[in-house]
């Protein structure tokens, strides 16, 4: 149930910086990060029938298998067998790296590992998407616009002229916001402690901005201030716990619905008072935008082609493979959103 993929574009998400340095797991290295791609389909292994070489396709870090309870489930994206895994580095059929240096394995990432040229994933883990959809724009879409877009859509689900607040202006938080415009929203208050943010932010449907280290109030109070009361919807992207406890305590009582998206760090503990629970808010958290990866993405990508979605904007940078740390200090550095990694340069 294995294939293997020639990746011709991959990028940088903040999750991979952020299991670069380790925050989210037990070490796990060496091993080969990247779960942002688009590639072809090299070569595959028994039992795979959904693909063959030649396809064009979005690796995914979350997969589907099609037969589990919850991928039968309309509710839910978290299949049994290849749901996101962060510690395991190996395949899953032979508990088995398929790469090695010197003999030595190098661990796999997430399912994926598209900072190589070639890569092996199951095929639960594989969206065959339309072959003329350009994958240096698409591969976009295999983790943080889906992402954000998913949140909005799917599990925050903003009545049409409701308030949303957007905490994280990256591409995964813009993305919850161009989810939060299309949903109709009236009002998108963006939260982000870098003010560059703003500018980029108004082509997302942003229309207005809360900068935390400009008060001396807890955002959350800044934001029932300017709302009365607080946001209709709040979608956290940030991987901050603060962000996380701030963006969940922003949401009006009586109706307001707070959605989680960042990773958290390993030890972090989400603290409120449950008071803020009976007062009839509601708390939720995703991956992947409950999408089902094979399912959900061949037609967002329609949607892409048939200009209904709009994914250059979130591209602000591309370098060849062999410049790929620039990739992270633009990312450290919170310079632009999506930089698209070229792996035949
Ligand atoms: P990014 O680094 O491009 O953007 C994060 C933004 O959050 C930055 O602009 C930063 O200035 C801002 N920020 C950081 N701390 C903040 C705080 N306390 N308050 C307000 N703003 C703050 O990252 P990204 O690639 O857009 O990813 C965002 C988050 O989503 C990351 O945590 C990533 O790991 C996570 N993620 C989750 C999923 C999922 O399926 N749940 C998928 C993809 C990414
Ligand atoms: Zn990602």
């Amino acid at each position: 149930m294995e294939v293997r993929l020639k990746i011709l574009y991959t990028s940088l998400c903040h999750t991979d910086v952020f299991f670069w340095e380790a925050k989210g797991q037990n070490p796990l290295f060496p091993r080969i990060l990247g779960h942002e791609a688009g590639g072809i389909v090299e070569s595959i292994g028994e039992g795979v029938t959904d693909v063959e070489p030649g396809d064009h396709v979005l690796p995914v870090f979350t997969g589907e298998c099609k037969e589990c309870v919850h991928c039968k489930s309309e509710e839910s994206n978290m299949c049994n067998l290849l749901r996101i895994n962060t510690d395991r580095g190996v395949m899953i059929h032979d508990e088995k790296s398929r790469f090695s240096i010197n003999g030595k394995p190098i661990f796999h990432f997430v399912g994926t590992s598209t900072f190589s040229e070639y890569t092996v994933v199951h095929v639960g883990c594989v969206a065959k998407i339309n072959p003329l959809a350009p994958l240096d724009k698409v591969c976009v879409l295999s983790c943080g616009i889906s992402t954000g877009l998913g949140a909005t859509l799917n599990v925050a689900k903003p009545p049409k002229g409701s308030t949303v607040a957007v905490f994280g202006l990256g591409a995964v938080g813009l993305a919850a916001a161009e989810g939060a415009r299309i949903a109709g929203a009236s009002r998108i208050i963006g939260v982000d402690l870098n003010s560059n943010r703003f500018e980029l932010a108004k082509k997302f449907g942003v229309t207005e901005f809360v900068n935390p280290k400009e008060h001396n109030k807890p955002v959350q109070e800044v934001i029932a201030e300017m709302t009365d009361g607080g946001v209709d919807r709040s979608i956290e992207c940030t991987g901050h716990i603060d962000a996380m406890i701030s963006a969940f305590e922003s949401v009006h009582d009586g109706w307001g619905v707070a959605v989680l998206v960042g990773v958290p760090t390993k030890d972090a503990v989400f603290k409120t008072h449950p008071i803020n629970l009976l007062n009839e808010r509601t708390l939720k958290g995703t991956f992947f935008g409950n999408y089902k990866p094979r399912s959900d993405l061949p037609s967002i990508v329609e949607k892409y082609m048939n200009k209904e979605l709009e994914l250059e904007k979130f591209i602000t940078h591309e370098v060849p493979f062999t410049e790929i740390n620039k990739a992270f200090d633009y990312m450290l550095k919170g310079d632009g959103l999506r930089c698209i990694i070229r792996m035949d340069g």
